[in-house]
């Protein structure tokens, strides 16, 4: 029997030492001990793990075997409705029969009351198997998490004095997702709007009565053949970001017998993708379909984003479990494959591509780790804040200290793990098939499934270009609103690459040098009429200049620079990850070593690219618009 949790070293690595369960479970569990929780933080990570080995056992013995038959088999349209033929049908039905939809629910609502950071590690696991599958289930609890963190959001959730959910507004949500028989998607591409989620169409009307529809197509929806639809729809005459608004709308109803009716929405077609084949995509049209306004008017992008950013995460699990297929398939071929006398791997490129994959993976799980607690962290400590508010001040400004912290470094890491893990999937399954020579490119191997499935992960939930956009916005901002700290931290970071005591460390400083030299350029590029008065002023004194200038206008060599920024920005992260976990686990400085050997001269790469490249394509693009950054999602 396999067991995809068991046979990874670094996965485990996480459960057993790499994360600071004592704090998640703390705020996952009303309190250790009592009649329906665990007695101590052991008891519940020990949960965890056989949540783990039971998923993991399925993903290698029960979905990875039929996954080339699930490729092959997509979901198609009959009769209105989606269909899910052989052997996808039977392997969903076994996923349902887990019972793990409610995984991440809490307890007083039916659910195992887990963190969401297992049920990422478990999707880890599952997307190894096959990515789609993946894709697919993960609509159901991320559906049912979000609509209760969206009551919670709004105030509608109500909690007793100990923390224990009452009742939540969108409980039937939750309820039948748990319960197996329901999932959801999340309805924001139309034919015209994809990244420039400004340019949406559909309608939120408002009728005399007070009720709410929703009119429009969608197209591209991921599971939206499901009840539940979380849709973003534009109830504002405002242009742009402003006039969206948040609905969830149920597409039909289900009768006492299971019978479904679908009312005031149409099921327009499936698509027939490149890969990713378990997953439906649907094209979908709301005609006065009846709807629920989620949270305030006016603030769908934002609410939107919300979900998006724990989806983002999502996808970095997502593409790591792939990437742990295509690296061990490579790895086996090429420890068997004989070429001019000896195997595959001890032939030096081979070898170097092979090494380059195994420390990649290795980098995206740390940040899709870290960004997974922090955003976790965050939350539950703004959710503790609301349904438990502390009587003692000092104790409650602690709390909103460390939600703060982990909310910035979530933030932070969110773009750059997804940038970083969808790039790295559709490379790593590329050379997995250059690695099986012309088998790879034969459908038998299997192999070529997993380019096919990788190439989506750079488009879908934001776009890689989209991500590097975030991250370059985000960053240039953050000099720019405190250009004091920034100049203190970049000074900070020189002095610790000449003057740690630490070598490894010297060397992570040294990196985020790169980092500074590179914002600190683009920013002396930024509206440079402006500016050039400044040019030679300490950085400290060029907030008041700074301040005004127009972001939408002034960020071309921003722009045309980000997804460089982003690859310096995402080797930083990953050494300041790594680094901190050394401090702890002397056995990960072998894997920071490796990291820097390739993320040094990478970024130096990136650098120069940012300091010498662009002027002339700049000036070619000086007549036309600059796109509206701000809109992007
Ligand atoms: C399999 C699949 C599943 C999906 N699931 C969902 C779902 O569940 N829900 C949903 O709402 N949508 C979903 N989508 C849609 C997906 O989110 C969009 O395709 C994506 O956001 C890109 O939008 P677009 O296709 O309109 O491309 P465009 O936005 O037109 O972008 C085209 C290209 O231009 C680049 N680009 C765009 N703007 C800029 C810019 N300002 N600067 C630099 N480059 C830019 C993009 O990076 C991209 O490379 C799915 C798509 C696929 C293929």
């Amino acid at each position: 029997m396999g067991n995809f949790f068991r046979d990874n070293e670094d996965l485990r690595f996480y459960l057993e030492r790499g994360v600071d369960w004592e704090r998640l479970v703390s705020l996952t569990e009303r309190a250790l001990g009592l009649d329906e929780g665990f007695e101590d933080v052991s008891a519940a990570i020990d949960f965890y793990q056989e949540v783990l080995e039971l998923v993991g056992t399925v993903a290698a013995d029960e979905i990875a075997p039929k996954a080339a038959a699930i490729d092959r088999a997509h979901p198609r349209l009959e009769a209105g409705e989606v269909v899910h033929p052989e052997p996808l049908a039977s392997v969903l039905a076994q996923l349902d029969a887990l019972e793990l939809h409610g995984l991440t629910v809490p307890r007083e609502l039916g659910g195992l009351n887990a963190p969401l950071l297992v049920f990422h590690m478990q999707s880890e696991l599952l997307a190894r198997a096959d990515v789609s599958v993946c894709a697919h289930h993960g609509f159901h609890a991320g559906i049912a998490m979000a609509a209760l963190a969206y009551s919670i959001d709004e105030g509608t959730t109500t909690f007793d004095e100990e923390g224990r959910i009452v009742d939540t507004r969108f409980r039937e949500v939750v309820d039948t997702i748990v319960a197996g028989q329901a999932w959801g998607s999340m309805d924001i591409t139309e034919p015209d709007a994809g990244s420039d989620m400004a340019a949406l169409r559909c309608r939120g009307t408002l009728d005399a009565d007070g009720n709410w529809t929703v009119t429009g197509q969608k197209i591209f929806i991921t599971s939206g053949h499901g009840r539940w639809h979380f849709v973003v729809a534009r109830t504002e005459d405002e242009p742009g970001l402003r006039g969206l608004s948040l609905f969830l709308v149920e597409a039909f109803d289900v009768d006492a017998d299971g019978t479904v009716r679908r009312t005031h929405t149409t099921l327009d077609g499936v698509e027939d993708k490149l890969g990713h084949h378990a997953s439906a995509t649907v094209s979908i049209s709301f005609e006065n379909a009846p709807a629920q306004l989620v949270g305030q008017r006016g603030r769908g992008f934002q609410q939107m984003l919300v979900l998006m950013n724990g989806a983002r995460v999502g996808v970095g699990f997502e593409a790591l479990g792939l990437c742990e297929a295509a690296h061990r398939a490579a790895a086996d071929y090429a420890s068997e494959r004989v070429s001019m006398g000896k195997t595959l791997d001890q032939h030096e490129m081979i070898a170097c591509m092979l090494d380059e994959m195994r420390t990649d993976i290795q980098a995206i799980r740390c940040l899709a780790m870290s960004a997974g607690y922090r955003d976790e962290v965050a939350k539950k400590i703004d959710i503790r804040l609301r349904a438990m508010p502390p009587a003692d001040p000092d104790e409650r400004a602690a709390l909103e200290r460390e939600s703060a912290h982990h909310q910035r470094r979530a933030r932070h890491l969110t773009p750059l793990l997804k940038y970083l893990a969808a790039e790295k999937a559709v490379q790593m399954a590329q050379r997995c098939l250059q690695i099986h020579g012309g088998s790879g490119y034969i459908v038998e191997s299997g192999v070529e499934k997993l380019l096919r499935d990788a190439m989506v992960m750079p488009i879908y939930e934001g776009t890689s270009q989209i991500q590097a956009l975030m991250a370059m916005k985000d960053n240039l901002m953050a000099a720019v609103n405190h250009p004091r700290t920034f100049v203190r931290t970049a000074a900070a970071a020189r002095w610790r690459a000449t003057m740690a005591s630490d070598p490894l460390a010297r060397r992570v400083a040294k990196l985020q040098t790169l980092q500074h030299q590179a914002i600190r350029f683009l920013l002396s590029r930024l509206a440079g009429s402006k500016l050039r008065e400044l040019r030679g002023q300490p950085m400290a004194d060029w907030s008041r200049a700074i301040r005004q200038f127009d972001p939408k206008r002034d960020f071309a060599p921003a722009l045309l620079h980000a997804e460089r920024l982003c690859i310096v920005l995402t080797d930083v992260a990953v050494a300041e990850e790594l680094l901190q976990q050394c401090a702890e686990h002397e056995d990960r400085r072998e894997l920071l070593v490796r990291w820097l050997e390739r993320a040094e001269p990478r970024s130096r790469g990136a650098l120069d690219q940012i300091l010498t490249q662009g002027q002339r394509l700049l000036d070619a693009l000086a007549q036309t618009a600059a796109p509206d950054v701000m809109a992007a999602k």
